[in-house]
């Protein structure tokens, strides 16, 4: 059962090489083309721990102590867009995907966990193998102000909320 809007010019493929699954396009994406909407179950962050590891690494923040966890872990093609510190795609709103630029038939797609996440539930070593890789993806990666100006538009609205106050404490 499919419960996320996963847009039928996009398909899910078997990645073995990066731990699972990846989408793809199938067909050319358009700048700002809506990619998916996920959904799931919101968790608070006193809940977060009660979450396994795999439903912790399909988890996305969605707003100051709020998350969207899976409902389950039976397949839904949405939860398997990758990370990436060079992504095609970025957050519109708080659960939207949408292309940052037009993506090309066969293609990844990808979003930068930066875009979302700032709480330390999901670290990794990143092996992304984008030139700009940061080597690992952290909670903090919001702050960097390169990101800030490389995905202007494609924060969650809560961290763009505290992205926009940081700019104005700067002024
Ligand atoms: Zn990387």
């Amino acid at each position: 059962m499919t419960n996320s809007y996963l847009s039928p010019k996009l398909e899910v493929r078997a990645a073995p090489e990066k731990g699972g699954f990846a989408v793809y396009a199938r067909e050319a994406l358009a700048r700002e083309e809506l990619l998916c909407v996920w959904t799931g179950r919101i968790v608070s962050q006193a809940q977060l721990p009660g979450l396994t590891e795999a439903e912790k690494s399909h988890t996305i923040q969605v707003d100051e102590e709020m998350f969207l966890a899976p409902f389950s872990l039976d397949e839904e093609p949405a939860d398997f867009v990758n990370h990436s510190c060079q992504p095609n795609a970025g957050i519109r709103g708080q659960v939207s995907l949408v292309a940052m630029r037009a993506i090309a038939p066969g293609e990844e797609i990808t979003f930068d966990y930066a875009m979302a996440d700032s709480t330390p539930y999901d670290e990794f070593t990143c092996s992304c193998g984008a030139p700009m890789c940061r080597g690992r993806v952290s909670a903090e990666d919001w702050q960097r102000p390169e990101l800030w100006q490389r995905y202007e538009g494609y924060f969650s609205s809560y961290l763009q909320r505290r992205i926009d106050r940081l700019n104005r404490g700067a002024q």
